[in-house]
């Protein structure tokens, strides 16, 4: 197993809840380790060029909205199989589809509003930390 890093957002609905510490309470039980975090507002140019994946999607609009409508804590986290493992402890995309134990379990609102982003495989884990840190801001 190889030790690797992973991009994670603490989402608006988490972060308007108070839940920051508690998520990444969550993130640190499952063996990540939190080794770059700065909470920023997202600008709406941020959030297109983010998702932009999904600009073909019909909730694309209202997921740019959603994630512009308040603050997140962007993170690095790093562990062995670190990507795969945060998209565990985060579960299923849609809350009622997670599995118990699990962030979006716990804490998720709705499909929409479920709390964490977590990359989904090591190349884009390498574009989305480059989009939102520079080097000198990951300390391991
Ligand atoms: P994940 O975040 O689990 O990787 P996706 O990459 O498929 O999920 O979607 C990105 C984000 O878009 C989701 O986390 C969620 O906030 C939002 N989203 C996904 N599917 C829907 C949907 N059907 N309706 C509204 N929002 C959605
Ligand atoms: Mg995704």
């Amino acid at each position: 197993m190889a030790i690797e890093r992973t991009f994670s957002i603490v989402k608006p609905d988490a972060t308007r809840r108070n839940l920051t510490g508690a998520v990444c309470a969550k993130l640190e039980e499952a063996g990540l380790r939190i080794v770059a975090q700065k909470r920023i507002q997202m600008t709406r140019e941020n959030a297109e060029t983010f998702y932009a994946v999904h600009k073909e999607r019909p909730f694309f609009g209202e997921l740019v909205d959603f994630m512009i409508s308040g603050p997140v804590v962007v993170q690095v986290l790093e562990g062995e199989n670190a990507i795969l493992k945060n998209r565990e402890v985060m579960g299923a995309t849609n809350p009622a589809d997670a599995d118990e134990g699990t962030i979006r379990k716990e804490f998720a609102e709705s499909i929409e509003a479920n709390s964490v982003h977590g990359s989904d495989s090591p190349e884009n884990a390498a574009i989305e930390i480059a989009y939102f840190f520079s080097g000198s801001e990951i300390v391991g």
